[in-house]
């Protein structure tokens, strides 16, 4: 068994949404390391045909879909956005798949590297943590947060809407590992996660791996 020496890094990313988990994460895999994605996932678990898609027409009737047949996603995220107890009924439908396909792939991987990450936006929400060895969060002050979301075509009510869904930065911050300040330039941003790489924080506790 080539297994590794070194007890393996499993970096959980996180952040608020807009916050830039995204630039990090394609940084890291420009630098080789394997990423695997939960928005990925999320979306996945809810693809034409799932079980997960037939609970949501169940629940939202068929008008919750495009005439294409595929689930109209911005109707969707407006239902959950504005009502919590929605979201949470659709995250406990979504969740179990995708820590589910997160827990093999990451067993997988694993076994071939040494470091590995786990871009997860709901990382605390979900109680995901356990999955990973060390946590980083991407945080960024509130104004470039909301003007980010907006360039990218949400209202600004919508934006906060979606940021309120989510537990505070703050919080997400006091309970990581590792916090990336995206408060100024991508390279600034970039230098973090460079220093991040080589530092190697204690795990957060150890972990079980099928070996
Ligand atoms: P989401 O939660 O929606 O998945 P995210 O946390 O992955 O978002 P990104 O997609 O990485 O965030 O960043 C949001 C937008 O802000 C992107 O268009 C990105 O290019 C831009 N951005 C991120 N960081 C910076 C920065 N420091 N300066 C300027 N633009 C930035």
């Amino acid at each position: 068994m080539d297994r590794l020496v070194n007890p393996p890094r499993i970096i959980g990313l996180t952040g608020g949404i807009g916050m830039g988990k995204t630039t990090v994460s394609n940084y890291l895999a420009q630098k080789h390391l394997p990423i695997l994605d939960a928005d990925l996932y999320a979306r996945e678990v809810v693809q034409t045909g799932s079980p997960v898609f037939a609970k949501i027409i169940d629940r939202y009737s068929p008008k919750i879909l495009r005439s294409d047949g595929t689930l109209d996603r911005p109707q969707l995220g407006e239902i959950i956005f504005n009502q919590p107890s929605e979201r949470t009924w659709l995250e406990q439908q979504i969740h179990p798949y995708v820590r589910q396909i997160l827990s093999q792939e990451r067993d997988r991987l694993i076994q071939k590297f040494e470091t590995i990450v786990l871009v997860i936006p709901l990382l605390f929400e979900a109680e995901m943590t356990d999955l990973v060895t060390e946590i980083w969060v991407v945080s960024c002050p509130p104004d470039p947060q909301i003007e980010r979301l907006i360039q990218r075509g949400l209202t600004r009510e919508q934006a906060q809407a979606r940021i309120n869904s989510q537990m505070t930065i703050a919080e997400k911050c006091e309970r990581s590992q590792v916090i990336l300040d995206n408060s100024s330039t991508l390279e600034n941003l970039l230098k973090q996660v460079d220093s991040a790489l080589t530092q190697n924080p204690e795990p957060i506790k150890p972990q079980p791996f099928s070996t």
